[in-house]
């Protein structure tokens, strides 16, 4: 291993044209941040930044499908990753955008340097053109058959389905996914980067000098150079995105994956103005946490741009994970099957860290992964509360009782094996946990580290120390002896006060090392155990790790916290049926419940959203109002719901006036069964809101809207 002065890490920038799923912390996020937290622990120069994917084709769609300008949905979509990024504890140094004027100048920048230095082909092509839509239509705007696996819906750029990489001319049957037309070619010109002339030097760099990476980048990389390499096009036809800079590129914008990895660049020269320490130095180890489908742009193309520029630093890894399936299926935006950050963050609030647990502890390093929430209960339940949370709180709640809530003293001289066993797995741990962490095997560090505490539970089970206290309470209880050490308790013998000493005095050392081992994977928690024993964020140095000394006798500590809470059955059957369709009525309920006061009225029973699925609510407008003869309260009303017309009889006749509320929308309940109400048949009935004093208001739209439409 080279012997770096400083590290850059980045972790792949997430596209701004949705919320982050789990699937997106288990590829990089959990990893890098895992990764950097320890790098500070070890006092080492490092940076982490980030920042949205701000440009390309999907945004311009979604901005076009929802009515609203790209600007919109980029902000949008970047303030709620950022904030997912920030609950979930990912400790960016800066988490920036591509939309950033420092950004479209570096890459512009960039592109000027390759473009001067003769490194492009100019080439005018035919491509695609969707003529109703007046646009051509690079990589997403175009699907078709894979020529690979034959999905029928592979992108222009790529198949998401086997992973290839595409052309648009390689689809078969290609259609426009704007207007659904079939396209026709059109000519345009564009600049192609000639990553052919860098393949000799990038066999060399990846595949001689670089088999330590994963196995799963080292392949595809592999795979890729053996199939040989193309031309691609740099630039794209679009007015979404970092404009070409040369004088002849009007409607020209740079190919978002030629601007986006620049974008760590943008990130660190917005952080710092050493920025160039961390990325024109031969000295920065530069490390890309990325998910498996960025491989091919992380190892081959960002690094052929960066050897052509010639001015920076290229990766020393990439330690790319596969992808994280969902209760069997694979995660999809499209329909909805994901478990979305911003929503667990709701959900379960303050519990960041079972969520970070569960994605290391299953992270998908080796291969794709499944997520259940079965899975992540059993695991949250048995391994991080069962095994670490129990061991912490048992220590806390002995010392506590069996010591006075101070750092009892350890008697060498009584030590017996298991003390030593014990000590030896402490000091052992540390170069385990490190080793796997600078080799990128974070399930295997966390494991130890929850091994660790297992064998912590382990020799507290063996010892007993209650045990000792409840056995010699007898014998001592004559004694006259008030001399003993400041942590004896009352009544129990010398020895057996000794033997409790040792025991206590071990699992509280025990506890430091595991506050300094989890916390690059689990920071609040640290943070949590480092207030119950009153030590300063100091201690986390990770020079610490694996000492025997870190909490002093005497030293008393505060009561234990609970640091994880168990999952109920009930809350995965929630998070199961969620998936499957159905809203989160339950917490939503939970919700109104908790903030129940006495004066507050009690809520129907709760319904199913099938329940509420089955009323069809549609809006009309009262088209003519009537009284209805020998009926106080009766007003018969006709309602053109658009589709039709129906006569509903409503009982408002005390509070309007049927002059006063034709032309009026109305919400009607349009599949109620007809009911004759004084020889009228009512076929409907319009909603109202009753205030306190028992009036009566339309619930209609805040604007006017088409008779017939649906209300849901
Ligand atoms: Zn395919």
């Amino acid at each position: 291993m080279r012997d770096y002065k400083r590290i850059l890490v980045s972790a792949a920038l997430p596209y701004a044209n949705g919320p982050l799923h789990i699937g997106h912390l288990a590829g990089c996020y959990i990893p890098a941040d895992i990764y950097v937290r320890y790098q500070r622990a070890q006092k080492r120069d490092v940076k982490f930044v980030g920042g949205s994917d701000e440009h390309g084709v999907p945004i311009t769609i979604r901005a076009m499908k929802e009515g609203v300008s790209p600007q919109e949905i980029v902000d949008k979509y970047h303030a709620i990753i950022k904030g997912s990024l920030e609950k979930m504890d990912i400790s960016f140094d800066i988490y920036s955008r591509t939309s950033n004027k420092i950004h479209h100048q570096t890459a512009a920048d960039f592109f000027k340097k390759l473009y001067d230095d003769g490194l492009f082909e100019e080439k005018e092509t035919e491509q695609y053109y969707d003529e109703k839509a007046k646009t051509f239509l690079a990589d997403r705007y175009i699907i078709g058959t894979c020529p690979i696996c034959a999905n029928p819906n592979a992108y222009g750029d790529q198949c998401e389905k086997c992973g290839s990489s595409l052309s648009p001319e390689q689809l078969i049957n290609p259609r426009s996914t704007l207007s659904d037309a079939t396209p026709v070619k059109r000519k345009t010109k564009h600049w192609y980067f000639p990553l052919q002339d860098y393949e000799p030097w990038l066999k060399e760099w990846i595949l001689d000098e670089h088999k330590e990476w994963k196995n799963n980048v080292y392949g595809q990389c592999k795979s890729w150079l053996d199939n040989g390499l193309q031309s691609r096009a740099m630039t794209r036809d679009s007015n979404w995105g970092i404009k070409v800079p040369l004088p002849d590129a009007e409607g020209k914008v740079l190919y978002v994956w030629f601007d986006a990895p620049i974008g760590y660049i943008s990130a660190t020269k917005e952080l710092t103005d050493q920025w160039a320490d961390y990325w024109c130095s031969k000295d920065t180890k530069l490390v890309h946490f990325i998910g498996k489908d960025n491989i091919v742009f992380h190892c081959i193309i960002f690094p052929a741009m960066l050897k052509a520029h010639g001015n920076f630093v290229l990766p020393d890894n990439v330690p790319a994970n596969e992808f994280l399936n969902l209760e069997g299926d694979k995660i999809s935006t499209s329909r909805n099957w994901a478990v979305w950050v911003d929503e667990y963050i709701n959900e379960f609030p303050g519990m960041q860290d079972s969520l970070r647990y569960v994605l290391t502890a299953n992270a998908p390093e080796t291969k794709d992964n499944d997520f259940t929430w079965k899975d992540f209960q059993d695991r949250n339940n048995s391994e991080l509360l069962a095994i670490f949370g129990n061991f912490v709180n048992r220590t806390f709640v002995l010392m506590h009782k069996l010591t006075k809530g101070k750092v009892p003293p350890f008697h060498n001289e009584i030590a017996d094996q298991k003390d030593r066993d014990l000590m030896a797995s402490i000091e052992r741990s540390k170069p385990i946990v490190e080793q796997a962490i600078e080799e990128y095997k974070f399930r295997e560090a966390l494991y130890e580290v929850i091994d660790l505490a297992r064998k912590g539970n382990k020799y507290l089970q063996e010892k007993e120390p209650w045990k000792k206290a409840q056995g010699t309470s007898d014998k001592a209880q004559g004694t006259s002896d008030k001399e003993h050490l400041s942590s004896k308790t009352e009544g129990i013998s010398e020895e057996a006060q000794q033997l409790i000493d040792n025991s206590l005095h071990l699992c509280l050392q025990l506890t430091a090392n595991l506050t300094i081992l989890i916390n690059p994977f689990l920071p609040s928690t640290a943070k949590k155990m480092l207030h119950m024993m009153k030590v300063v964020d100091k201690m986390l140095d990770w020079e610490n790790a694996g000492k025997l000394k870190l909490l002093s006798v005497g030293y008393s500590l505060r009561a234990p916290e609970l640091l994880f809470r168990k999952v109920e059955d009930e809350e995965i059957k929630t998070q199961i049926e969620k998936l499957k369709g159905k809203p989160k009525e339950t917490v939503m309920n939970a919700d109104i419940n908790s903030q129940q006061t006495n004066n507050q009225p009690v809520l129907k029973p709760t319904i199913q959203y099938e329940d509420f699925a089955k009323l069809d609510l549609r809006i009309g407008t009262i088209i003519a109002a009537e009284k209805v003869e020998k009926a106080d309260k009766l007003l018969k009303l006709e309602i053109d719901l658009g589709f039709e017309k129906r006569t509903v009889v409503s009982g408002i006749a005390l509070h309007f006036k049927p002059e006063d509320i034709v032309g009026k929308q109305v919400t009607v309940v349009a599949n109620l069964a007809p009911r004759k109400m004084r020889g009228i048949e009512s076929n409907g009935m319009i909603l109202m809101a009753e205030d306190e004093g028992g009036q009566l208001k339309f619930i209609n739209p805040d604007e006017k809207t088409t008779n017939g439409a649906a209300v849901s």
